[in-house]
């Protein structure tokens, strides 16, 4: 029986479905109903959207409590957690600096020394209030700015992933612009889903080499890289995931991957790992058992892989 697939462009990426099983008609309407999550997800989650509850959040949280969703205010519970747990490598509060460095809807650009430090002020979970009490979400100063930009898919993914098993589906894959990936079950007769991942080439001129083939069964899979979107100026490249520890592009990994049962929780880790890069690696590893990662570093314009829990292929 060929496989039912679904697509949808949302969270400025296209979210892809294919889902196996005997009926297809029931297929395709679990399909059409995770498709529905993930651009209500959208509607509620997108920066780019000026009604969006989180645009709404952004701009009026500096000046009084704004009660959101219970489903926006366990997500931004579960951010807090995750930001804690990389000691502030993943933060949703990195919105000024994405901005700032000319990632928020452009390709990226210098900031000005004075302009970095205006927005590194308004970066930080300390400048977040979160009032279960209320699920209100409250800013300590005019200026902060939530982007769920490094956790928005891998939490669309999941939820989609679960709208699919609440109607039975038990074989199905589901990604978000192939960054995150979450897989049901294995696909038929075989036992597991094969992904790969390749190596970022470091010019235009080199082809990606295939770096390893990861097997997924009821687990997902984030993949986190600099040249996501990224500018070159001086000889050095500027990627859109910054270190909220300096402000700057992060330069410790140009690619991570971790594969976890949670997509929203690889999509968050996968984004703190390249922060870190090489020098993080135990630390992110350590965040969970059984968790399964890659780092990938370019120094010299020579890229060195290091896995855990996963066969390279071949020396990257
Ligand atoms: P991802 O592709 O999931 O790693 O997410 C990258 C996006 O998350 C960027 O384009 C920014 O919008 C945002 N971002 C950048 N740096 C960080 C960070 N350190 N923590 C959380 N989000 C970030
Ligand atoms: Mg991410």
């Amino acid at each position: 029986m060929p496989p039912v697939t679904l697509a949808c462009h949302a969270m400025a990426t296209r979210f892809e479905l294919v889902l196996h099983g005997q009926n297809p008609a029931a297929l395709r309407a679990a399909g059409e109903e995770a498709i529905g999550q993930i651009q209500q997800l959208e509607t509620q989650l997108s920066l780019f959207r000026p009604e969006s509850e989180i645009s709404c959040l952004n701009a009026h949280a500096a000046r009084g409590p704004v009660r959101v969703s219970p489903n926006l205010f366990a997500l931004l519970q579960q951010a807090q957690r995750l930001s804690e747990e990389t000691h502030g490598a993943f933060d949703i509060t990195i919105a000024p600096l994405v901005r700032c460095w000319g990632f928020m809807g452009g390709s990226g650009r210098l900031p000005r020394p004075d302009e970095l430090a205006e927005a590194r002020a308004k970066v930080g979970m300390a400048l977040v209030r979160l009032n279960p009490g209320d699920l209100t979400v409250q800013f300590s100063r005019e200026g902060v700015m939530l982007d769920l930009g490094a956790i928005g898919k891998g939490y669309a993914v999941e939820r989609a992933a679960d709208v699919l098993r609440e109607a039975g589906v038990t074989s199905a894959l589901v990604h978000g612009g192939t960054s995150t990936v979450q897989a049901l079950g294995p696909p038929p007769g075989e036992t597991c889903w094969k992904i790969a991942i390749e190596s970022p080439s470091p010019s235009p001129q080199t082809p990606p080499l295939p770096l390893t083939t990861v097997p997924l069964k009821e687990e997902a899979m984030s993949v986190s890289g600099v040249r996501g979107k990224y500018f070159e100026s001086g000889g050095r490249t500027y990627g859109h995931i910054i270190d909220p520890r300096t402000g700057e592009p992060a330069i410790g990994a140009v690619l991570a991957a971790v594969v976890l049962p949670s997509a929203t929780e690889t999509d968050a880790l996968s984004t703190a790992l390249l922060t870190l890069g090489a020098a993080g690696h135990d630390a992110i590893a350590k965040l969970r058992p059984g968790m399964r990662t890659l780092v990938v570093s370019e120094s010299g314009g020579r890229s060195q892989a290091e896995a855990k829990g996963l066969q390279l292929r071949s020396a990257a």
